[in-house]
């Protein structure tokens, strides 16, 4: 048997490779919706609806019609890029630029709904991870498996901070602390599809745990799953 698995949680706190990691492991498809956010909010920084920190939201909601987002497998990386309007812009997205915008486009619920649409339509075959922030909640909230992930913010900005510098980007472990203190709260606190814990979801927090033993926990919650 073939199950739906959400992946939902705070920021940072290594849901994609987890969840890719155990995508490979029951050949599953796995679906990043963060990059789907982050592609959107992309496309609002080069079209310039970003002044000064400021968003149009809405012009943005206006420009939605215009935004296709797709993924296509990169042989490289073993893992599906995100496309923008058939341009590939997975580098693009990583930045701390786009993460300080990304959760107040998420907040819009026109974009929610947008993409939600499409999330829901990539999972009507069951054999699925997807990670995100509403996933549990919204997108599936008939997953067989929901699993909650977080962990202390500085262990979690520390993570991300080596990443970023590893990448070659010019940024202090300060800034990405605050932009995930941020981003959580945001997200946690907006009106449309809030951040939450659900009480039936399976919580990982890997503040001390090592990416093997999460992994080893997903997979057997996984195998209990499909099994049940
Ligand atoms: O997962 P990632 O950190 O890449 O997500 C970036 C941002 O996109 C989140 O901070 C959140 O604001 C938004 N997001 C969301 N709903 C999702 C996935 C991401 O609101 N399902």
């Amino acid at each position: 048997k073939k199950i739906t698995i959400a992946i939902d949680g705070h920021s940072s706190t290594g849901k994609s490779t987890a969840a890719k990691q155990l995508a490979v492991k029951l050949h599953y498809v796995y679906v990043d919706t963060g990059a789907m956010y982050r592609a959107v909010s992309f496309f609002a920084l080069s079209e310039n609806l970003i002044e000064s920190g400021q968003l149009d939201r809405e012009k943005l909601v206006e420009r939605l019609p215009e935004i296709k987002i797709s993924f296509v497998y990169n042989k490289e990386t073993d893992r599906a890029d995100v496309y923008l309007n058939g341009k590939n812009i997975e580098k693009e997205i990583r930045t701390l630029e786009v993460s300080s915008i990304v959760s107040k486009v998420a907040e819009i619920s026109e974009v929610r709904a947008k993409l939600v649409e499409q999330q829901q339509a990539m999972g009507t075959e069951k054999g699925i991870v997807m990670d995100g922030r509403d996933i549990g909640s919204v997108v599936f909230p008939d997953a067989e498996l929901k699993v909650f992930m977080t962990a202390a913010p500085e262990v979690r900005a520390e993570r991300r901070y080596v990443e970023l510098v590893e990448r070659g980007d010019d940024v202090t472990l300060d800034e990405v602390l605050k932009n995930v203190i941020e981003r959580d709260h945001i997200d946690s606190n907006r009106e449309d599809s809030p951040l939450i814990q659900l009480p039936e979801a399976k919580l990982l927090d890997t503040s001390n745990m090592t990416r093997e033993e999460q992994f080893e926990l997903l997979v057997s919650w996984a195998e209990a799953a499909i099994e049940n």
